[in-house]
Order: C-alpha cells, then structure tokens, then sequence
C-alpha cells in the first residue's frame, strides 16, 4: 500500500486574502523545485474490459512525493500549476514519462493482449495545455523515441476545461487524431452541455463520472442513466469506460448494462510502475 496522501495546506490567517496570495506563491516556488529536484511521479491506474477484468490499459496520474516523504495527491497542486506557466513544461513532462513508462509496461502485457490491441496510457490535459505550440511536437517525438504505436497514448479532457475554449479544442483534437492518438472525455457528465461535446468535438470515447455509479447501486435512476450513456457510446461508435467502479457488485452493474471498460479501487487503485508491471506479471502468471 502507498503511504496515504497528506495535506500540504499551509496554516492561513482566516479572512486574510495577503495571506492567501503569500500561500500560493510559497505553494508555486515549492512546486518549481518539486519538479527541478524530479520530485513529481507518475502512478498507473488499470482501466480493465469488463467481463474478463483483464487489463487493457493505465492512466497516468501525478504524485508530489516530498523530501519528506510525504505523498501528494494531484488536487492539492495541479491547481497551482494550472495557474501558472509551469503546467506546460509540468503537461510535456507527463507525456514523456507516461510513454516512456509505457514501453516497460506493453512488454508485460504481450502474453495477454485482448484482440491484438497493445497496451495504452491515459493521460490527463489541462486545458491550458491546448494553447500548447509544443505539445504536438512532444507527443510525436514521445511516440518516436519509445517505438510506440499512436493508438498507445490516450488523452484526457474535462469538459470543464472545453468550455470557453471549444474551438482551441477543437483543433487540437483534430490534430492529436491525425496524429493517431486518441481523446476521451474525462468526467463525463458532470459538466454542462456534456451531450454538446460529443456532438461537436470528434473524439474516441468517454468516462463515466463516477458520480453516477455510486448513485447506480442506490438508486434505479442512476442504474437507468449508466445504460442510457453505455448505449449513447454504442451508438457514436465511442468507447465508454466507467470511473470509480469499488465493488464487484457494481463491476457486473457496469458489464450488464454494456459498458465495455471499467476503472477504479475493486480493479486496483494507481500505483508506482514497478507495482503496475507486477500487475500485469500476475496476470500472465494467471493465465
Ligand atoms: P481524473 O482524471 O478523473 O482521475 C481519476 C481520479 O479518481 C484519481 O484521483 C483516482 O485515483 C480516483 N479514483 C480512481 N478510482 C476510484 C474509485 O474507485 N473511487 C474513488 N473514490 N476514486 C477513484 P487522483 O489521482 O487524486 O487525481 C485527481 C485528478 O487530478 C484527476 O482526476 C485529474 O483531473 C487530475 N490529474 C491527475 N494527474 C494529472 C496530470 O498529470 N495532469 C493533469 N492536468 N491533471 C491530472
Ligand atoms: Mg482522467
Ligand atoms: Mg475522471
Ligand atoms: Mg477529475
């Protein structure tokens, strides 16, 4: 198990906005050195098919460790690099380190390859990220320099971040297609205009909020929505992969109502690398 994450919210005095600007300021030269001093890491969540639970890919999803030892989650500070230049240099970094951890992982999961489909990663981008002129050049050459086939890096986009850019997001997805990468809709729902992103932005899939699973094992409601979304997918030719699944109850929820592909803690929550490629050892072991 990873130590559990900690807060790193410094003590402000209540009510004092000087305070609070001090705090940011501390918390972004912090974080500067974090990534000088290659304090930032990537852990690796398995997005399994549902049905088999087979692993068919991971999302890359950043840590803060501290000198301290201390882990930091991803909401804590990429707040801060959003609100700073740093989160392009902090994006660039991601891609490389995710494709370059991707090489080690698809060497484990050759035995287990599901339909002959090598192994992706997920990543995550902010949308200041879109503005970008380097990120296109950085995942071509991320892609190149790990032998890498295009359909094995996945972008994440919120729908939060699409909204007062939608034609910046437009012509990066355009381009990240050409490229050959796909782009997936992150938190799906829980945006507004969700449905007016699928239908204006050409992109590869979606996932599920987890919000709506936790809701699917209390309410028929919920269970009724997950279907209606799973179909939605079908039908755009999309792929859907439901977030936050925790129990196998919810897990067969997810593979009944024609969800492909499903993530979350009851299929292994984000770990080191060295803990992902073990993963996929035990399963080869297992088959
Ligand atoms: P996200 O992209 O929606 O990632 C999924 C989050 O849900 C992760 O939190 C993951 O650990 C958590 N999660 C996964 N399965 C379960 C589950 O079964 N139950 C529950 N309760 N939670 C689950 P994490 O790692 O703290 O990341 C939070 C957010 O930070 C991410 O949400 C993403 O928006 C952002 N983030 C993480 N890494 C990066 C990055 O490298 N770049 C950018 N721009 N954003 C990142
Ligand atoms: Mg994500
Ligand atoms: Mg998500
Ligand atoms: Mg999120």
């Amino acid at each position: 198990e990873n130590p559990a994450p900690t807060s790193i919210a410094p003590a402000t005095e209540p009510g004092s906005v000087g305070s609070l600007a001090l705090t940011r300021l501390r918390l972004e030269r912090a974080i500067a050195e974090a990534i000088e001093r290659e304090e930032l890491e990537l852990f690796y969540q398995p997005i399994v098919r549902l049905g088999g639970g087979h692993v068919v890919g991971f999302e890359a999803l950043a840590r803060w460790r501290r000198s301290d030892g201390t882990l930091v989650p991803p909401g804590e500070f990429i707040w801060v690099l959003e609100d700073s230049k740093l989160i392009l240099e902090f994006g660039r970094w991601v891609i490389r380190k995710a494709a370059a951890d991707l090489r080690k992982l698809d060497a484990h999961h050759q035995p287990i390859r599901v339909d002959d489909e090598p192994l992706f990663c997920s990543v995550n981008l902010s949308v200041r990220q879109f503005g970008d002129p380097e990120l296109l050049p950085v995942l071509r050459a991320a892609l190149a320099d790990h032998a890498l086939q295009a359909g094995q890096l996945r972008l994440e986009i919120t729908e939060s971040g699409l909204l007062n850019n939608l034609n910046a997001a437009l012509e990066l997805i355009e381009q990240c297609r050409a490229l050959g990468c796909r782009v997936v809709v992150d938190d799906f729902g829980t945006g507004y205009s969700s449905l007016w992103y699928l239908h204006s932005l050409p992109v590869d899939g979606l996932k599920l909020d987890r919000a709506f699973l936790q809701d699917s094992t209390r309410s028929d409601r919920g269970l009724r929505i997950v279907r209606a979304v799973g179909r939605l997918a079908a039908d755009l030719d999309m792929s859907a992969i439901a977030e936050g699944i925790e129990t196998p109850e919810q897990a067969a929820i997810c593979h009944d109502l024609g969800l492909d592909y499903g993530q979350g803690y009851y299929f292994g929550r984000a770990v080191p690398l060295a803990q992902a490629q073990a993963l996929l050892r035990r399963q080869v072991a297992d088959l």
